[in-house]
């Protein structure tokens, strides 16, 4: 079993400059390739919305082809429709639109994200593009936490698959927000979404990515809300348990950089 590290969608704004991506993974389960998130789709680059367009032209996504997760699924040697689930940290349009060219998959999802998508009370909450499941998918939705893990909530997800997966409820960025973690026989993954610190400074790295500061992109208001109330949780994860668990956020681009060359 392997867990493929995937940019499904480099994010290079020239002002503020920085580099970034939306960070997306690829299990190798008994049951098939599972995506987790799903970056920009094939839509998106060849005929955007509106907002799609607008948001990619505001964080320089250069809108490559390649870096779908269609194309480098079909690239690892897989046919799509081999990709029977995918996981979603949530619905935003930079995690959410390349679900649309796996339209036979199912979608697991926390509930109150599909409530968050489609009735927003926020203005993160309304960073969704219902383009993205004008198909309709096959929403698997869960509601019930099994019990915990490392002192977060956990949900069991995809139950009898080999590795195992739990989406791990962490609300704030969007009511149904989730970080989702894989068992790899390294210890775990936990790709946290958008719950820890969503872009760095191009500097040198002295400690963990979840320890850095924002660079202030975002309204300042904004900025404070963006992650929701995760972060010191997440950081005493990385302070206790770093050595036994990969703690990443979706647009990490160190962590990631580090996880494609150890591979
Ligand atoms: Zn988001």
């Amino acid at each position: 079993m392997k867990v493929h590290h995937l940019n499904c969608g480099t994010i290079s704004p020239r002002y503020p400059h920085l580099r970034s991506l939306v960070y997306c993974l690829l299990v190798e389960t008994d049951d098939g390739p599972i995506l987790v998130d799903t970056g920009f789709g094939l839509q998106d680059y060849e005929k955007p919305t509106l907002m799609m367009d607008a948001f990619m032209q505001w964080v320089g996504v250069p809108r490559k082809v390649e870096e779908t997760a269609v194309h480098q699924v079909e690239s690892l040697g897989y046919d799509p429709q081999d990709v029977k689930h995918i996981v979603l940290t949530h619905l935003h349009l930079d995690h959410a639109g390349g679900m649309r060219d796996f339209p036979h998959a199912n979608i697991h999802l926390f509930k109150g994200e599909l409530d968050s998508a489609t009735h927003p009370q926020t203005l993160l909450e309304r960073g969704c593009d219902a383009s993205h499941w004008a198909h309709g998918p096959n929403w698997v939705l869960y509601d019930r936490e099994n019990g915990e893990w490392f002192g977060f909530p956990r949900i069991d997800i995809l139950e009898g698959i080999s590795p195992q997966m739990h989406l791990v409820p962490l609300p704030g960025h969007t009511r149904g927000h989730c970080g989702v973690a894989v068992s790899t026989t390294n210890g775990w993954i936990f790709l946290c979404g958008d719950a820890a610190n969503p872009f760095h400074k191009e500097v040198d790295i002295h400690g963990h990515p979840v320890d850095m500061q924002p660079l202030n992109v975002l309204p300042g208001w904004l900025a404070y809300n963006f992650c929701g109330p995760h972060v010191p949780g997440l950081r005493r994860l990385v302070k206790e348990h770093g050595d036994e668990i990969d703690v990443f956020s979706s647009h990490d681009i160190y962590s990631f950089e580090k996880n494609v060359n150890a591979a």
